[in-house]
């Protein structure tokens, strides 16, 4: 570690007002910590903003609010969030350990940073931690990295489970900063590499995550979140699907579905969405959705599995939140 100075504010303008001076926003800090304990991220200054009242879980006119201090434990548990979302619980129940997320934030958690070994390791070329310096994945090892949204630069995946159900359920981000408020839809604000991986959202100088919102989907929904992973537990996933289905009368009215694990950012599947709306459930209709969730994909030495996982991962999830006649 090194020397830093570390501030902790009484309250929201106070954190800005630090945040606006340069400082770096820490709450749970299961990421940063170790970042900087590996000397990847070494802020100058801390604003611990763990103490404002940001971590509030609330139905409001425009949709659920979750707070960006809210645990993941916390919202995992809330009775609203596992009434109306399974997809939501599930991707925050399958992430990290239950000691982390105790800890880790809903705002942090959508901040996290890659998990690319070379991203961590500061001898290697990384241009997202030293923009310009190559990219060691590239011609890596690159078994994990992604087949969507990748470029010549970057080639990391976000590894955060609960964005992909978070894309899938449209929701949008709420920030706060130096000029107000305003607020970005999720799939918007986490950004693909191309030339400057280095900037991975939209978040501007001094500004704060204060929640997330996931606005009113019609009823009935049926959702779900499915991860394939190497191990069954604390590990990032090869690929993961979220499915969040409008059916009535026996139709699929709305199909939202994402991908996490195979793409840069939290992916959404449109082309599965496309096939999927107007039909029936059937185990046809979900082989033939799956069949289009790998468009586009350009797969590395390594990871040239992970277009038929993802196929396979769809095709699971639609029958198990979809079902079948
Ligand atoms: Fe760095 Fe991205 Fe390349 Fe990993 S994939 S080494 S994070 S530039």
């Amino acid at each position: 570690m090194y020397p830093f100075a570390y501030t902790k504010p009484a309250d929201t303008a106070a954190a800005l007002a630090a945040g606006a001076r340069g400082g770096r926003y820490i709450a749970g800090g299961t990421t940063l910590v170790d970042l900087m304990r590996e000397t990847v991220e070494r802020p100058g200054t801390l604003v611990d903003i763990s103490g404002l009242p940001l971590d509030d879980v609330r139905d409001t006119a425009r949709g659920l609010r979750i707070g960006a201090l809210a645990r993941m434990a916390d919202v995992a548990a809330h009775p609203q969030v596992r009434s109306a979302y399974p997809v939501l619980v599930q991707s925050l129940e399958l992430a990290a350990s239950a000691q982390l997320r105790n800890m880790a934030t809903i705002g942090g958690n959508i901040l996290q940073r890659t998990r690319c070994t070379y991203f961590r390791d500061v001898s290697a070329a990384c241009n997202k931690r030293r923009p310009g310096s190559g990219c060691a994945a590239l011609d890596g090892y690159n078994r994990s990295h992604a087949i969507l949204g990748a470029s010549d630069a970057c080639v990391a995946t976000h590894p955060s489970d609960l964005t992909v159900a978070l894309a899938a359920l449209d929701a949008k981000v709420r920030l706060l900063g130096p000029d107000g408020e305003r607020e970005v839809a999720l799939t918007e604000f986490l950004l693909q590499p191309g030339n400057t991986p280095e900037r991975e959202h939209d978040l501007r100088p001094g500004e704060l995550i204060t929640a997330v919102e996931i606005p009113p989907h019609p009823k009935p929904l049926r959702s779900g979140y499915l991860k394939v992973r190497d191990r069954q537990s604390y590990e990032f996933a090869l690929t993961s699907v979220a499915v969040v289905l409008h059916l009535t009368g026996g139709v699929i009215r709305r199909a939202r579905v994402a991908a996490g694990g195979v793409g840069t950012v939290p992916w959404r599947l449109n082309a599965v969405e496309r096939r999927l709306t107007g039909e029936r459930p059937s185990q046809r209709l979900w082989e033939q959705a799956a069949e289009v969730a790998a468009e586009g994909a350009r797969p590395l030495r390594h990871n040239a599995f992970k277009a038929e996982l993802l196929k396979r991962t769809v095709e699971r999830q639609l029958r198990t939140v979809g079902g079948t006649r």
